[in-house]
């Protein structure tokens, strides 16, 4: 089989109401999508998503002609791309939707078939009052999940240590809370001091009070050392990583024993090949894998088959905290939706590939020229 041409497709999603992401001082007005599409000789096509795709213009030709079972050698071509340009991992996942297609099995039983389900915890996004998040967390009990993760970004953190005491009084200790603090990366535009490793073991020894089943990104993706020194120092999980763009932060975090929990994003950091490798090597060293999917829905998918094939860690990140974030905006040019059962589980498709249907009419309406992508969020 031959690679014949790749195809770049964008789509953007008006979102009225904005969206208002707790790590981005920016509301969302819109969701920008990019599609990439791998034709080859045989006539099957695969598909892939997540990010934007930045920095590929002009390389197609270094993929066309090649057999895309190769994946190693693309993936080392990708790697080589993000250090000159830019991440462009929706190609790998492209790749292994199309091995799957060809080989007629899904994805996670091509990465390892571990589990074919995992629980999705659901992934907050916005903040809100403590009143109202104890009535969400509420909804999602009822709704079936065993989990759930809430943002911080209050002004003052102890606004922010509120709303888990809120959650906690309402709901008790009927579902799992993670707490992500977003002190690990910025939006360009976003100067705000972060966190420093006495201000995140504060935070910590508050959360441990309150049975927090993890503390993400409390300090930037860059402080190895002081990640390390948190984790020692705090009687809970900390996790991270779901940023760091190239595979040898992995290594030198799990050698030095950064993080209980590591969170590299298939779409974001290494494509499904490179992320399985780094699944395998924080897990080696004792440590969990649980991908950070935060995309789109088919960023959601691709994570969910490389979790379910090889990660010890039962939970999932499934972005959802209607209504401002829901699955319909979420999987927008999806046909088929990913969701959830009523015991909290995300069910990996049984189909070829990644199982992606797409929604020809939300193609059609949201198709956008490429120059509009770039364009801020
Ligand atoms: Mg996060």
């Amino acid at each position: 089989m031959k690679i014949t041409s790749i195809e770049i497709k964008q789509y953007a999603m008006p979102l009225d109401p904005p969206f208002k992401a707790a790590w981005d001082p920016a509301p969302r007005k819109k969701f920008a999508t990019t599609l990439v599409f791998v034709h080859t000789d045989e006539g099957i096509t695969g598909v892939g998503s997540g990010d934007l795709m930045f920095g590929f213009q002009g390389h197609e030709h270094l993929f066309i002609g090649q057999d895309p079972f190769d994946i190693e050698r693309h993936n080392k071509v990708l790697d080589n791309i993000d250090f000159h340009y830019g991440r462009c991992w929706p190609l790998d996942l492209a790749l292994w939707d199309l091995m799957g297609k060809a080989t007629g099995k899904p994805v996670a039983e091509l990465v390892g078939g571990k589990q074919k389900k995992l629980y999705a915890y659901a992934s907050n996004g916005e903040i809100v009052s403590p009143e109202v998040r104890a009535e969400r967390a509420q909804r999602f009990i009822e709704e079936g999940y065993k989990a759930m993760k809430i943002r911080f970004h209050h002004d003052d953190v102890r606004d922010d240590i509120k709303v888990i005491e809120e959650v906690r009084k309402a709901v008790g200790n009927k579902i799992e809370i993670m707490v992500d603090a977003n002190q690990g990366w910025k939006m360009p535009w976003d100067v705000e001091r972060t966190w420093d490793l006495k201000k995140a073991y504060q935070v910590s020894k508050e959360l441990e009070q309150l049975n927090v089943f993890w503390l993400e990104e409390p300090l930037p993706h860059e402080q190895f050392d002081e990640m390390k020194r948190l984790r020692e120092m705090s009687g809970i999980r900390i996790a991270g990583g779901e940023m760091n763009r190239r595979w040898h932060d992995f290594r030198e975090m799990a050698n030095r024993g950064s993080l209980d929990v590591y969170q590299p994003d298939v779409a974001l950091s290494g494509g499904i090949t490179g992320v399985k490798k780094i699944a395998e090597y924080v897990q080696a060293n004792g440590a969990w894998f649980s991908p950070h999917t935060w995309s789109n829905g088919i960023g959601v998918l691709a994570n969910l088959h490389l979790a379910a094939g090889v990660s010890d860690c039962p939970y999932l990140e499934f972005p959802y905290d209607p209504p401002t974030w829901t699955i319909d905006r979420r999987d927008y040019i999806q046909k088929e939706k990913l969701s959830v059962d009523a015991d909290g589980f995300v069910h990996v498709p049984q189909k070829p590939g990644l199982g992606i249907e797409l929604d020809e009419e939300a193609l059609k309406k949201y198709e956008i020229n490429s120059a509009y992508v770039g364009e801020k969020q």
